[in-house]
């Protein structure tokens, strides 16, 4: 209905009219004139009729034209009807006159009005295209500032994942990750909050990575020591992600009915959370958090998701290549470095302690007569013993490398900075740790079952050295430690020796 009235106001336009209204007019005047004209002034009657005639054809260009046949018949009407055939005949050729004039006058008019109209429909043209061109030019750059965020997405995304698929260090993994989204979000606050790793299914609550109270652009840079702590839960955004286990957008907190309550309040107006979520475990959060409301849209929401999935993935892939590293490099009942790559740590010791002149020194641990335990316990107790063993030097901050398990029942540790006094009183120390267990062995054959099981301890022999007290080349330590190591079981086991 509404459309048709429009329509109809669009298509109307009043000189279509002009013909009819001419023809009105005429009419009109004929009975205005004919008292004029009967009073005799056959001239002013020509003039009302022209004047008539002139007013229509200059409003209406040559569509006045109809007045002036109009007027033709008119007034020979008027001359017939009973009036002296002399000024009948006056009158019509007055009006053949007038009307001629007339019919000159429309053509004339006309090219003006041609002209008036052309150049109103050039300048609307003109102002049409000028109108569309900005409309256009809007609409463009509204287009392209679109299409330029959406690029910058893009690309944002497929650099995350090319970067975190290329990296096998979850250090610059979430490094990669904070950097993306704070691209993505430069004026917003991201973290990435961890709970300890590997996901635990009690795990709920997260590590500060980056603290949320700092703005991202002056985040402290993430340190793979945060990550192995576990915190109480953060704050309210933690809790309800956690909690629903879904990607969250609020879009303004103070009217979300979710973060109403003390405990699920967060700092910040507006945000996107994202759970961390591996074989079901929630293990952390991606999240972005804002100081103003309504900073965030459902899109948004929609690309940190994907940051997080992909970090998720490659966060799972760097834990199994750890995990793999781990087996690899680590000797399986000590938990302690294999030998060979030991001996990569330790060349690399040697190098920083010639370049710096720090003292380094090396112990060598040999358990005492073990085949006689493997010979009267069995090998499985002999294998409990190593691994108590083995416990007891890991377990110690030595302020190097990890120990490693040097050979069956040898163990070698590096101290960097230690002096050999100091090496050999820490040597001492743990000689006398290993001493102190007490294990317990199989019962004998053919003892009374649910009898008590032979109880037994082990000594060990170590050799120290040091560098520079006993030679200037480090990587000599391992045979001066090795030949101590022999003199000590030489002259009776159960004791340390830092000398030849
Ligand atoms: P010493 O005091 O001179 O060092 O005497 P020892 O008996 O400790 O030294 P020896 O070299 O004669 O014997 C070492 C034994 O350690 C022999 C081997 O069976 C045992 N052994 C090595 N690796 C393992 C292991 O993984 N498990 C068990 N149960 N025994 C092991
Ligand atoms: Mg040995
Ligand atoms: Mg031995």
């Amino acid at each position: 209905m509404t459309n048709a009235l429009v329509r109809l106001d669009e298509n109307f336009r009043i000189d279509r009219l002009v013909p009819t209204l001419g023809l009105l007019a005429v009419s009109a005047t004929s009975l205005i004139v004919a008292p004029i004209f009967a009073a005799g002034s056959e001239i002013a009657a020509l003039s009302l009729f022209a004047l008539t005639g002139v007013f229509f054809i200059h409003q209406f260009g040559i569509r006045g034209g109809p007045l002036a046949v109009g007027f033709l018949i008119t007034a020979t009407l008027v001359a017939v009807i009973g009036i002296p055939m002399a000024r009948g005949l006056t009158l019509a050729v007055g009006g053949i006159v007038v009307a001629g004039f007339m019919a000159f006058y429309s053509t004339w008019i006309q090219d003006i009005h041609t002209g008036r109209d052309h150049r109103r429909s050039v300048a609307g043209d003109l102002e049409t295209a000028v109108r569309m061109s900005h409309e256009g030019e809007e609409e463009f750059v509204q287009k392209t500032e679109k299409h330029e965020k959406r690029l910058q997405t893009w690309t944002s995304l497929v650099g995350v994942v090319h970067e975190c698929s290329s990296t096998l260090k979850f250090d610059q993994l979430a490094e990669a990750v904070l950097a993306t989204v704070e691209a993505l979000f430069p004026e917003d606050r991201a973290s990435l909050w961890l709970s300890a790793a590997p996901p635990r299914a009690d795990a709920r609550s997260a590590a500060v990575v980056r603290p949320a109270s700092q703005p991202a652009s002056q985040g402290r840079r993430y340190q793979r020591r945060t990550y192995d702590l576990l915190v109480p839960c953060p704050d309210g955004l933690d809790l309800v992600a956690g909690q629903s286990r879904q990607n969250i957008l609020v879009v303004d907190r103070d009217k979300d009915s979710r973060f109403q309550s003390a405990e699920s309040r967060f700092s910040g107006r507006s945000a996107l959370v994202c759970p961390l979520i591996e074989e079901g475990n929630i293990y952390g959060n991606l999240r972005v958090v804002s100081e103003q409301p309504e900073r965030f849209d459902h899109d948004d929401m929609v690309i940190l998701s994907h940051i997080a999935s992909v970090f998720s993935m490659s966060a799972s892939n760097v834990r199994l290549y750890e995990r793999t590293e781990e087996l690899a490099l680590t000797d399986g009942q000590t938990g302690l470095y294999k030998r060979y790559y030991y001996e990569k740590r330790f060349s690399e010791e040697c190098k920083r302690a010639l370049r710096k002149s720090n003292n380094l020194s090396v112990i060598l641990v040999d358990i005492d007569l073990f085949k006689r335990v493997n010979d009267t316990y069995g090998h499985s107790v002999g294998d409990r013993v190593l691994q108590a063993v083995g416990r007891v030097i890991r377990e110690v901050d030595w302020g190097g490398p990890l120990p490693c398990r040097w050979g069956g029942e040898e163990f070698l540790v590096a101290l960097p900075d230690a002096t050999r006094p100091q090496a050999k009183a820490r040597a001492e120390d743990i000689a006398g740790k290993i001493k102190a267990i007490a294990f317990q062995g199989e019962p004998a054959e053919g003892a009374p079952k649910g009898g008590p099981a032979p109880t037994f301890r082990v000594t060990v022999s170590v050799g120290v050295a040091s560098f520079p007290a006993d030679t200037g080349d480090p990587e000599q330590l391992f045979q001066i430690s090795d030949r101590r190591l022999y003199r000590a079981k030489n002259t009776g086991r159960d004791q340390v020796v830092d000398h030849d």
